[in-house]
């Protein structure tokens, strides 16, 4: 099958008054059509750039990117960015509205994604009279309402508490597997890399380049946080991509 996009020897660097920053250096990487695809890496190593690069904010400096067909973009960020003044529901709409495609149908379809997500009942309310959990899942249907071919997720789990953060990724990672969504997720968290993800791509420090690639399959459903790390193979898997990890970890300790 086509994928869906191609990362062929990507680079990038930052060039500012201080000089240059290598930011990516020749990433590589396919994504397949309805592949949950995370990517993990140390704190700084170049993440964001790469997303953005994907989404097309920034151009890379060498190297090609190619999408295998026409592709919208949702774009979820690690702060919710909802507007405080907005209603849930006039949050939601954002993006339809800029885009300029209210109507009847988009309309029955965010507020069908309210009902699935349980949010209808608060779709009058202002986020911060939402929990944490419940403002990053009206982040996702905003995302979601453009119907995007390709989600980008960029650490959008990483404000929330430990225990909401357990629920709330595989409550989310579930709608989009249900969706059939080509996602990327970028978390520096190897658990929700390993729990949500169909493949997990490793990346060195920073320039980041694509270090090791690792396919992840469970017998059991991914009904819940427990069912999976519970399983013997969610051991082995998260042992593999440590040690790719720390390689990186311990050098940047020795250089700070
Ligand atoms: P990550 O998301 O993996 O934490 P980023 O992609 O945000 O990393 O940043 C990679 C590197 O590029 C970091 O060292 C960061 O300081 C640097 N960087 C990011 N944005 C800019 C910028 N606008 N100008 C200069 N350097 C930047
Ligand atoms: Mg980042």
């Amino acid at each position: 099958m086509q994928p869906i996009l191609s990362l062929e020897n990507i680079s990038y660097s930052y060039h500012n008054l201080n000089g240059e920053t290598p930011a990516l250096s020749n990433i590589n990487f396919q994504v397949a059509e309805g592949e949950f695809l995370a990517v993990v890496g140390p704190s700084g190593c170049g993440k964001s750039t790469l997303l953005s690069i994907i989404a097309g904010l920034l151009k890379p400096e060498s190297g090609t990117l190619f999408f295998g067909r026409p592709s919208t973009i949702g774009y979820m960020l690690q702060r919710d960015h909802l507007f405080e003044w907005r209603t849930i529901y006039q949050n939601v709409i954002l993006g339809l509205e800029l885009n300029k495609s209210i109507n009847d149908e988009n309309i029955q379809y965010v507020l069908q994604l309210l009902k699935d997500y349980g949010l209808d009942s608060f779709q009058d309310k202002k986020p911060s009279e939402l929990s944490g959990g419940m403002r990053q899942r009206a982040a996702l249907i905003r995302t979601m309402a453009i119907r995007p071919d390709l989600l980008l997720l960029d650490e959008p789990f990483s404000a929330l508490d430990f225990q909401t953060r357990m629920t709330v990724s595989v409550d989310i990672g579930n709608i989009i597997r249900n969706t059939g969504k080509t996602a990327i997720l970028i978390t520096h968290d190897l658990s929700e890399a390993i729990t949500l993800a169909d493949r997990v791509i490793v990346l060195s420090k920073r320039p980041a380049t694509t270090k090791f690639e690792l396919p992840i399959h469970y017998d059991v459903e991914r009904t819940s946080p427990l069912s999976i790390r519970n399983t013997d193979v969610y051991q082995t898997y998260f042992n593999l991509l440590w040690k790719e990890l720390s390689d990186d970890l311990s050098d940047q300790k020795k250089q700070e």
